[in-house]
């Protein structure tokens, strides 16, 4: 079965960071026990453990940041199967502006 025509529940887990609960933002995989997780959040996370936060495994004892590397193929995956997700995390999302806030006086005379 191609991976892609997989349904998308099915696929979640794979393609998820259980560091911020989101899809996957620069993939990058652990080396020793092949679990991935945001570039960001898995280099933020092994600055203060050396272990993979899904199945505990050391990924090395002094320079855990050798033994990760990005997930090209991964992140293809989760970009085709996820849409718009490539602009979320450099653009910020239109409609935030408040130009329309309007101000509301109180008329109770
Ligand atoms: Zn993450
Ligand atoms: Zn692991």
């Amino acid at each position: 079965m191609s991976l892609l025509k997989m349904p998308l529940q099915q696929l979640n887990p794979h393609i998820m960071c259980v560091l911020c609960a989101g899809y996957l933002v620069d993939a990058t995989t652990i080396i020793e026990c092949l679990h991935s997780f945001c570039r960001s959040c898995i280099v933020k996370y092994l600055q203060s453990s050396h272990h993979c936060p899904v199945c505990d495994a050391e990924v090395h004892k002094t320079k855990p940041l050798l033994h990760i590397r990005p997930d090209r193929p991964l992140q293809d995956i989760v970009n085709k199967l996820v849409p718009g997700l490539v602009y979320d995390e450099t653009q910020s999302p239109p409609g935030i502006r408040r130009k329309d806030r309007k101000r509301r006086h109180c008329s109770h005379r």
